[in-house]
């Protein structure tokens, strides 16, 4: 049978939620990432030493084996102290929600001008700061290109600083990542890299599809393809992975987020085996980003295997991506 043994990856971009449901979500990101950069927006959010070290606890708890990276939500109004003291926690980055532009960000920036005396002090300490980058007064479509007149603003203040631009979703984005400085990067997602709108609400719509920044034109899940598949520097895997409640996308009110990690490498096989480019997906998942993150390069490594397999209906009460699918790459158990 062939086989594809790869360094174990890193999720560079990962919800994992609270309370009972978390271990669960944890475990499924430990049969296939060593480790994950576990975001903050959660109720309460991420923002101070203690809270972070215990939900880092928490996590490595359930999920033994698997390391959590850690993060911290910059809110209005915070401290610039605060940053050192983050830091010295084991912070990685600093993550810039624009107001109301993703779940639990009503409480997020409004302007990178209302925080300019924090990423001054991250510059200093070297702390890399992590955007989602979407205007969310812009239309729906045009919310990340809208947002890079602020990322060249806040490029230009901040000449040091180094930036990760999450989940990118169009070609204008990957043009202008050519543009930034060497430290500039983007991570970019499964599910950006294989659907566009027309899966997302040509046919039925798939609520579980249905996250942000929303999939785009086939035009930009090509410019991502191509990116990606041709090897690009500065371009590293975040699976964006952000279950919610299967009653919850599926009710009258879908949240933004798709649960991407138990199927994530599975699917990324599949495509760079398509776009001949197999021989790249390590460096996409294993090595850009912990470089670029200054990071240790993980030790062990994780095996695909070509057989096929039907991805579960319901992973901890969440749907994750091709739910019921089969795929042809699988996950070896370890
Ligand atoms: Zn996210």
């Amino acid at each position: 049978m062939k086989t594809l043994t790869l360094r174990k990856p890193d999720d560079l971009h990962l919800h994992l939620r609270q309370g009972d449901v978390m271990g669960e979500y944890a475990r499924e990101s430990a049969r296939s990432f060593a480790r994950g950069l576990v975001m903050p927006n959660t109720l309460p959010p991420v923002c101070d030493p203690a809270g972070m070290l215990k939900y880092k606890k928490e996590i490595e708890k359930e999920a033994p084996g698997f390391e959590a990276l850690m993060a911290f939500k910059l809110l209005p109004g915070m401290d610039p102290g605060i940053v050192a003291e983050m830091k010295k926690a084991g912070a990685l980055i600093g993550k810039l929600y624009p107001a109301g532009a993703t779940t639990n960000a009503e409480d997020g920036i409004s302007s990178y001008r209302q925080i300019r005396d924090v990423l001054a002090a991250m510059e200093e300490e070297g702390m890399v700061l992590s955007i989602h980058g979407e205007h969310p007064e812009a239309p729906v479509l045009e919310r990340e290109i809208s947002y890079l007149k602020e990322l060249k603003d806040i490029i230009r203040d901040f000449p040091k600083l180094k930036i990760v631009l999450e989940h990118l979703s169009c070609s204008e984005s990957i043009a202008f990542l050519e543009s930034c400085p060497g430290h500039v990067a983007g991570t970019v997602t499964t599910h950006h890299l294989l659907y566009t709108l027309d899966d997302l609400m040509g046919g039925a719509l798939k609520p579980h599809l249905f996250c942000k920044p929303v999939v785009k034109r086939e035009e930009d899940r090509k410019a991502l393809v191509d990116a990606v598949c041709s090897g690009h520097p500065r371009l590293f895997y975040g699976s964006d992975s952000a279950p919610h409640p299967r009653a919850s996308k599926e009710g009258g009110s879908c949240g933004a987020g798709a649960f991407t990690s138990p199927a994530a490498l599975p699917l990324l096989a599949e495509l760079f085996e398509k776009e001949g480019a197999l021989d790249r997906l390590e460096d996409f998942v294993s090595r850009i980003g912990a470089e670029f993150y200054g990071l240790p390069l993980n030790s062990g490594t994780l095996t695909l295997k070509k057989e096929n397999w039907t991805v579960p209906g319901e992973i901890g009460g969440a749907v994750p991506l091709a739910a019921g699918e089969t795929l042809s790459w699988r996950v070896a158990e370890s």
